[in-house]
């Protein structure tokens, strides 16, 4: 009907007005310097905020107001039901303000507007209601000795929590922090990416408006050799939740043995692979899905499934979809209500993405979708789902996360060599297995070295579920009430009785 008109998202964008200053100790900071760095869009070019550049002088401030909060108990010594209580109130402030964090998101990374509301708002809003929830109604253990003691098991919050995490997820990732470090007591500084600065501020913002004490939750953006390198090396931080590259991850472990040994708890990259057995009775499925998580977030996701590897008697056929299916995720305006494929972060990613496209063409794989920038109205950074068979696994496009909708099918001959293939990158994050066979299932999916195994599926929406990876995916789990453990120490307890 006329009055259910479709918002118009290029007039609530021109409307829009952004802070990119700093969050620190409840307010709004400029950087101690006055420095700022310029924050343009993808999605037009468009510049949105002169965002503060926070250095090691910032990072110390907030660490030192996050150390006195954690200290004078304001958060930390509530009780855990009076917590839940304001996670919850933050929650619905999240959710009340879905369309500027929708939009925020959208403008600051270039995913499509439909799915910055639908998943990413969305799912922000209920990760902290879930842990919010969850905290008062988590107990602690009694040890079954045999002395005349009792040994209690408990856990403790850990201090000041350092969050540095990226621009694919920036909402989600930081709520994926954010829920389970706040829950337990914690302080938190966090360091969005410097790609993707402004919904981190908009979240602190509505957390001290849901009653969460100034100095809680800090944010100081800035880059990562200037901000995300303090906070690693700060002596007063005491884990640090990193979200983001392996190379990086790499850093922070080097960061914390050159200062106080503090926890590194890492989610990195991944290379998933989805093995489709000639034994499932839909391969057609099979293709719309990898197709689906693939080209999802412009190809951006940590678990993307972008290695294909399908048994060679199926291939021809199941090629023959995913070629009809691929175009359907052409990009186009990230502010369009029905857009599903948006903007490429920025141009130093679509050059990233070409780059790796340009050397699946040199070692010979055949691209047979897609492989060129797309023309949209705006030009900009926006990349044709793509689409090579014929890949081998010595090839780089085969190897390394290219974090760009880029798919790659591999052959295969038998379920020994699907598995080797599956376990042959130096990730582990994420694996589907499509068979009908009960046995073939349970076999693959245990041989699997990866965080997580879909068996004819591939979601992964659901905050229930631990969420990381093996080997050079990263340590410790995101999601569930296991990513409790990341933020809290295990105390022993004697009393004498
Ligand atoms: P990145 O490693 O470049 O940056 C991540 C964060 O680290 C940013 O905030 C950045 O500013 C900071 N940083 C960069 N260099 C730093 C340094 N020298 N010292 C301190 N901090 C530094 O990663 P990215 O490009 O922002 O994100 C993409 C990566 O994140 C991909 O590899 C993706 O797979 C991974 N990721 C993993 C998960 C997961 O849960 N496993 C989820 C999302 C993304």
């Amino acid at each position: 009907t006329p009055h259910s008109a479709k918002p118009d998202w290029h007039a609530r964008a021109r409307a829009l007005t952004i802070d990119g200053r700093a969050w620190i100790d409840g307010q709004r900071v400029d950087a101690a310097s006055g420095a700022t760095f310029d924050k343009h869009s993808p999605v037009d070019g468009r510049r949105l905020a002169a965002v503060a550049r926070g250095e090691a002088e910032d990072v110390d401030r907030a660490v030192r107001s996050a150390r006195s909060a954690f200290e004078d108990g304001r958060w930390s010594r509530k009780a855990p039901a009076a917590r839940k209580r304001i996670l919850l109130r933050w929650s619905e402030l999240i959710t009340a303000a879905r369309d500027e964090l929708a939009l925020l998101e959208t403008l600051d990374m270039g995913k499509p507007i439909q799915y910055a509301l639908g998943v990413d708002v969305a799912a922000t809003a209920r990760t902290i209601a879930w842990y919010g929830e969850a905290i008062d109604k988590v107990y602690d253990e009694i040890a079954p000795t045999g002395s005349n003691a009792l040994a209690l098991i408990t856990r403790e919050a850990m201090g000041v929590i350092g969050c540095i995490v990226p621009w694919n997820y920036p909402m989600i990732m930081a709520a994926w922090k954010l829920g389970p470090a706040l829950a337990t007591g914690n302080s938190v500084v966090m360091k969005p990416s410097e790609r993707s600065p402004l919904t981190a501020l908009k979240l602190a913002e509505l957390a001290v408006q849901a009653g969460i004490p100034p100095g809680v939750f800090n944010v100081v953006p800035g880059y990562g050799h200037e901000a995300g390198e303090a906070l690693a090396l700060h002596m007063d931080v005491d884990a640090i939740g990193f979200t983001g590259s392996t190379r990086t991850g790499r850093r922070m472990l080097d960061y914390a043995s050159r200062s106080n040994l503090k926890r590194v708890w890492n989610e990195l990259g991944g290379k998933s692979a989805f093995l489709v057995f000639p034994d499932h009775q839909d391969p057609a499925l099979a293709a719309r899905t990898v197709a689906g998580a693939m080209y999802f977030n412009q190809g951006e996701s940590c678990n993307a499934p972008s290695r294909v590897l399908v048994h060679a008697s199926i291939a021809d056929d199941f090629v023959a979809v995913l070629r009809e299916e691929a175009p359907k995720y052409r990009p186009g305006d990230p502010l369009d209500a029905s857009t599903v494929m948006g903007a490429l972060v920025d141009e130093a990613q679509l050059r990233t993405v070409m780059g790796y496209i340009e050397s699946g063409r040199a070692e010979g794989a055949r691209c047979i979708v897609g492989g060129e920038q797309a023309r949209t109205g705006s030009g900009g950074p926006y990349v044709e789902p793509t689409l090579f068979d014929g890949v081998t696994p010595q090839m780089k496009i085969a190897r390394e996360e290219i974090f760009g909708p880029v798919l790659s099918v591999l052959r295969f001959q038998d379920e020994a060599e699907a598995v080797a293939l599956a376990n042959g990158t130096d990730y582990g994050l994420q694996a589907s297995v499509w068979s009908h066979d009960i046995n073939r299932a349970h076999r693959v999916a245990r041989a699997l070295r990866a965080g997580t195994v879909h068996v004819n599926q591939y979601d992964e929406d659901d905050i229930t579920v631990p969420f990381g990876g093996y080997r050079q995916s990263g340590n410790g789990r995101d999601k569930s009430l296991h990513a409790l453990e990341k933020y809290t120490e295990l105390k022993t307890t004697w009393l004498r009785i």
